[in-house]
């Protein structure tokens, strides 16, 4: 066995995975570092995901898919999906921003609690 810091071999008992305990702290250290700055990494997406939708929500205007992923947009990122009325299928939302991808590779944008707010109604084309 070899440990999973610095790779010297161990000796003594065989369950064991460290020289030491500055090997451990040092091991696992490094990892939590690596899986904050992968779950900061994600933060970031969905923060501009949600930032985009929300400027084109204010702005009235119903950008294409184009449009949005030129703005850095990533459709991979989301945080939660809900039922919105209307909607055949669930919603994806950003945090408060949702938002359905249209068969006009139009994407029409919601603000969640104001689903009934008249900007947040979907035109006849939309309803199925
Ligand atoms: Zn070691």
């Amino acid at each position: 066995m070899h440990c999973q810091n610095c790779n010297k071999t161990l000796k003594g008992r065989t369950d064991k995975r460290f020289c030491d305990g500055h090997c451990r702290s040092t091991y696992h250290n490094a990892r939590y570092a690596r899986s904050d700055r992968h779950r900061n990494h994600i933060n970031r997406i969905l923060n501009r995901n949600r930032k985009i939708l929300s400027a084109y929500y204010y702005s009235g205007i119903q950008p294409t898919e184009a449009l949005l992923q030129g703005e850095g947009f990533s459709f991979k990122y989301f945080t939660h999906l809900e039922n919105v009325e209307h909607c055949q299928d669930l919603v994806r939302f950003c945090y408060d921003f949702g938002y359905f991808q249209t068969e006009m590779l139009t994407v029409k944008i919601f603000k969640y609690g104001l689903l009934n707010n008249p900007q947040n109604r979907l035109t006849n084309h939309f309803v199925n």
